[in-house]
């Protein structure tokens, strides 16, 4: 199974140097840059410490106070500017997302087509920064609301879109007039310093043009979790956007919370999807497939429970585990590979544990076993697991980072609806089926209680046009389209009297 994996090493050095990364940032320190693919150290890096924060956030602080006197179509030019950048760079950069983090190829490189393509509508939407006006009750006034930038902005990002996540970030943070620090994943450093290269590539450029831009607009600081930490507790960050766990999140909100901050926190899942009596079942099979095995499991979107009505329990559930059984697992960089690494030997486990945990529940495990692949080192690759459950129960409300699917069969739509909800997370959630009642009321108010209620279509793959986010322990955030915006800016309401006398609302009189 899987073929042998050759060192990364030196492929992934040259394609840092086309990237624009220089070689002393990636030379010398004790931060490990492994490959999820060979699990080899690719190089050491130099972690920043609190002061290198400390001292971020003040030239950050600086770079705001230019940045948001320039005008946002202006801003807007030096993202359109970074979308050129990665167009013309997007097979280097989904090369080396694919070699860090262990995504197929189509994913590496569809994760930087995202990044291109939150920075198209960030470049529309420079000139739609719009505010309201609102009927007043007062004779010869006006009143509207304005948005304005907000301040620095903070970008921690998880290991698995390492770079999308900031870019979803970054350029609505940066059109909305804000300066930003990114704080990536310790495991996800390399993708990052080639991503900074490349703004960096952008700022040039705009500036050649004439551009205006500070300097310091966009940071890039490298290290773990306690550097993060050091940058959440810094009053003079205005904004910490935080993507990663549930675990991480409850860290972060309440000390941004603490300080009157503002957050925009998107954290775990625990997705599901429910495949109704009149389902397409060759179009659901190809949805769960990709929503619960692509990326091995490791998105935060990614498809986890399955609640399949009994009457097509057995024409689907048989189909699916043969599917789980042949899909190929190995190198993700090799044609044909749908199912890379896992991130680490720490998500095997969790991963083994979960499952142990399931049979313990009675679960029906059908793969989850480990592959052997040639010289693939310390990673750690797995065939994805479906368990077959008598109910939800145990791991089956958690979160586990890993391909494992919980599939359950039921009678009742209401009462497979309240399971669906039965769970602490609330990100993305679908329905498979044909009738129209089913589908209206999954994505009603009395429906799917995600941020994401999908019909016909996996929970996962979402695009940016979309505000993308969830309720409950996800966070309550949101980030990409719509008017997500809004998050990274601040509201005034302004009212104005273009009037000769003065009168109160509420009809309060206040003759001095
Ligand atoms: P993680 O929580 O381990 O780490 C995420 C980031 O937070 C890293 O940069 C880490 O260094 C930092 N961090 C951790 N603790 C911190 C603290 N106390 N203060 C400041 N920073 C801290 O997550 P991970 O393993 O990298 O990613 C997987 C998780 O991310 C999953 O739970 C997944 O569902 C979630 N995720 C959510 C979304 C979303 O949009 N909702 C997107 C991607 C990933």
């Amino acid at each position: 199974m899987g073929g042998m994996i050759e060192s990364l090493k030196s492929e992934t050095l040259a394609l840092l140097k086309t990237l624009g990364v220089p070689e002393s940032a990636v030379t010398g320190g004790t931060l490990a840059a492994r490959s999820a693919i060979t699990g080899e150290v690719l190089t050491q890096l130099r972690s920043d410490d609190r002061a290198a924060a400390d001292g971020a956030v003040k030239k950050a602080q600086a770079a705001f106070l230019e940045w948001r006197g320039v005008p946002a179509p202006k801003r807007g030019e030096l993202i359109r500017l970074l979308g050129e950048e990665l167009r013309a760079n997007k097979d280097a950069l989904g090369r080396l997302v694919s070699i860090e983090v262990g995504k197929i190829v189509s994913e590496g490189l569809g994760e930087v087509q995202e990044m291109i393509d939150i920075c198209d509508f960030a470049v529309g939407l420079s000139r739609q920064l719009t505010g309201l006006t609102i009927a007043t009750e007062r004779t010869d006034h006006r009143m509207m609301e304005t948005w304005h930038p907000l301040g620095v902005t903070l970008i921690i990002s998880a290991f698995n879109f390492p770079v999308a996540v900031w870019s979803w970030n970054a350029a609505l943070a940066l059109v909305a007039g804000n300066s930003i620090i990114w704080k990536p994943s310790e495991k996800s450093s390399l993708t990052a310093l080639a991503t900074q290269a490349l703004f960096e590539k952008a700022l040039g450029r705009y500036r050649a043009a004439g551009g205006i831009a500070p300097e310091n607009l966009s940071q890039l600081l490298i290290g773990e979790r306690d550097l993060g930490e050091a940058l959440v507790d810094n009053p003079a960050v205005a904004l910490v956007s935080a993507t990663g766990s549930t675990a991480m999140g409850r860290q972060v909100g309440p000390r941004v919370a603490a300080r009157f901050g503002r957050s925009i926190l998107e954290l775990g899942g625990n997705n599901a999807a429910i495949v109704g009596p009149s389902a397409d079942l060759d179009l659901t099979l190809r949805g769960v497939a990709f929503s619960a095995m692509g990326t091995a499991g490791q998105r935060c979107t990614s498809l986890r429970r399955l609640f399949v009505h009994e009457s097509v329990y057995d024409a689907l559930v048989p189909r699916l585990i043969k599917a789980y059984g042949s899909v190929k697992v190995g190198n993700p960089l090799e044609t044909g590979t749908l199912v890379g690494p896992l991130i680490d030997k720490g998500a095997y486990d969790r991963m083994q544990s979960a499952l142990t945990a399931a049979k313990a529940e009675g679960g029906k495990v059908h793969g989850g076993d480990k592959v052997e692949i040639a010289s693939a080192g310390d990673s750690t690759y797995v065939r994805p697991a479906i368990v077959e459950m008598p109910k939800q129960s145990g791991p089956m409300v958690d979160e586990t980072f890993a391909p494992i699917l919980y599939v359950t069969k039921y009678s009742d739509f209401d009462a497979v609806l309240a399971l669906h909800n039965d769970v602490p997370q609330g990100l993305s959630s679908s329905i498979f089926t044909n009738d129209m009642r089913e589908a209206e009321t999954f994505i009603s108010a009395r429906g799917s209680d995600c941020g994401i209620a999908n019909v016909n279509i996996g929970p996962s793959g979402a695009e940016i046009g979309g505000a993308f986010g969830g309720e409950k322990e996800t966070g309550g955030g949101r980030e990409s389209g719509s008017d997500a915006w809004k998050g990274y800016m601040r509201r005034a309401t302004n009212t104005l009297n273009y009037g000769r006398t003065l009168p109160l609302a509420q009809g309060v009189k206040f003759d001095v």
